[in-house]
């Protein structure tokens, strides 16, 4: 039984390590919310495209264009392909 005390224990730790993650990843949403609407009323280029792009998405007329922000966070480029 001791390595199925072993798999219950990584288990419990990988899903610390999640719940920590999703954490953060709504601190995330939050956060690039947020930039967003503080753009909504100026000529950023990037974050036009960015709602644009949403926006085609949410109504189903186009794919998501914008990568994920892998490591770049907001500021990376929004022209990646
Ligand atoms: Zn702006």
């Amino acid at each position: 039984m001791r390595g199925l005390e072993n798999t219950v224990k990584e288990l419990e730790e990988t899903k610390t390590h999640l719940t920590e993650r999703v954490h953060r990843l709504k601190e995330e949403i939050i956060f690039l919310k947020t930039l967003i609407l503080r753009h909504s009323n100026c000529e950023c280029v990037g974050v036009r495209e960015y709602i644009t792009n949403r926006a085609r998405y949410l109504t189903g007329t186009g794919m998501p264009q914008l990568p994920l922000p892998a490591n770049g966070g907001p500021t990376a480029s929004a022209t990646r392909t």
